[in-house]
């Protein structure tokens, strides 16, 4: 029998045998998610000699649920989640009708996993449209409830849209056509101070040199530019012993040159460990970056960046840029995490067309699980799995994704690609 984790002063309490709710998911879930069970399994039996074990337990979202309870995401599964603190999903597919805009977003905004947070890391072997994939080794912390997915719009031509038009255009001295359809950006002191706090306390628990705000601010100046001020001033406010600004530092550099004064007194001269500009005595560098150059950046300049936090759209497509640049979207995991609350998932949609087919790659869920085994403090369990799966596609045992861009390699099935992992954790 699994007992539940729990919460005790701020932190999760993770007994031996965790019961952990999965949902199978959709299309390709049921394959995926039978695959990564048994790579997470392995691991634990193995890292802990049976000592450890995860007690799964199954609950419904998607079409499965529907046929079973009647609504594709029912109350009891929201309950469970919150009930055990940690779960796991594979990818769900929208119903055309039935009210919801998306079943990810739905679960994501009312269990409030403000943080979507998507490591983008390189794993030898893994084809890559870059020279120098491993430079890239980023932790995307995205925020998950705001910006224009808040779900806050209104459609071309409706009473609505009217009303909404009338006022800003009445009141607000704006001048919006009248035949447009109109959404709203909102983005808060709440939703971004709570946000950026996760991305430097991972910083800091996982010893990554910097957090980089990224936003729009230039454009943008009162919700992509406030984003940017307020977390710099979360920074400082909550954690002015682990970080100094990039204009900190700068200042800093100049003063060192003998002729510009610091214009910063008291600052870190005594915490630095070295001249360079990326050691300032181990603390963590603040900076920004406007969206477009990031964009450049994670291309030209990767190994400069370690935590990346930024609100919700761009975080989307940053998310996929960098998970492209280390091997594409078979391989990137996820995970959406409130304050206790996770919800680990494949990144990845459905793709129907190979439902039941035990054909496609079931990395993005496998590694998913690892960052939740990390998330529960299993570490050794998590570093067998990372490694077992690297020397598997080392020695070119792949799914037909990666095997399509490698030369003459032989694709091998989801279940056979998890067995091959599984078996070079021994
Ligand atoms: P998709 O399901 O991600 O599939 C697009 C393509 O990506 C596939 O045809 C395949 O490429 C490749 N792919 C996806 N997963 C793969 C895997 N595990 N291994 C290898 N290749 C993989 O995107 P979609 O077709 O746009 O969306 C289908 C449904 O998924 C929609 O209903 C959408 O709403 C839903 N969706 C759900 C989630 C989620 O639950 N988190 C996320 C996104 C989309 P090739 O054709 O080149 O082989």
């Amino acid at each position: 029998m699994g007992e539940k984790i729990t919460v005790e002063n701020g932190n999760l309490k993770v007994p031996d045998n965790p019961i952990i709710p999965f949902i199978e998911g959709d299309g390709i879930g049921p394959d995926i998610m039978n695959a990564a069970m048994i790579v997470w399994n392995e691991a634990v039996r193995i890292a802990y000699n049976g000592k450890k074990q995860i007690e799964w337990k199954e609950i419904f979202a998607g079409e499965k649920a529907f046929k079973l309870k009647g609504s594709v995401l029912p109350e009891e599964t929201f309950n469970a989640i919150s009930d055990h603190i940690v779960a796991i999903k594979g990818p769900l597919t929208t119903p055309v009708a039935g009210g919801y805009r998306s079943l990810n977003v739905t679960m994501r905004q009312k269990l409030n996993l403000y943080a979507c947070v998507r490591p983008c890391r390189h794993y030898k072997g893994v084809p890559s449209p870059v020279k120098n994939p491993e430079a890239l080794d980023v932790v995307i912390f995205r925020e998950n409830t705001e910006d224009v997915y808040a779900g806050i719009e209104w459609q071309q031509g409706t009473g609505d849209v009217k009303k909404v038009i009338d006022f800003l255009n009445k009141e607000m001295g704006t001048s919006i056509k009248e035949d447009s359809g109109v959404g709203i950006k909102p983005i808060s002191i709440t939703g971004t101070k709570r946000l950026v706090k996760k991305a430097i306390q991972y910083a800091i628990d996982k010893k990554r040199n910097s957090v980089t705000l990224v936003h729009k601010g230039n454009i943008m100046k009162f919700t992509e530019g406030a984003f940017k001020d307020w977390g710099f001033e979360l920074a400082v406010e909550e954690f002015r012993d682990y970080v100094i600004t990039e204009d900190e530092l700068w200042d800093q550099v100049k003063a060192d040159d003998g002729v510009t004064p610091l214009t910063k007194p008291g600052a870190f001269k005594d915490l630095r460990g070295g001249k360079e500009a990326g050691n300032p005595g181990g603390r963590i560098v603040i900076k920004d970056r406007i969206a477009d150059q990031m964009f450049q950046q994670v291309l030209t300049r990767p190994s400069e960046y370690a935590v990346i936090a930024l609100p919700n759209l761009n975080g989307d497509y940053l998310s996929d840029a960098c998970a492209a640049q280390v091997g594409g979207l078979g391989m990137a995991p996820g995970g959406n995490i409130g304050d206790y609350i996770a919800l680990f998932e494949a990144t990845h949609g459905t793709a129907p067309k190979y439902r039941g087919m035990d054909k496609v790659n079931p990395g993005s869920l496998t590694l998913s699980g690892v960052m939740m085994l990390e998330y529960l403090g299993w570490n050794e369990a998590a570093e067998l799995i990372k490694s077992a799966l690297e020397k598997t596609i080392l020695d070119k045992k792949v799914t037909y994704d990666l095997a399509r861009q490698m030369e003459n390699v032989e694709p091998i099935k989801t279940s056979e690609f998890a067995k091959e992992i599984a078996r070079r954790m021994k």
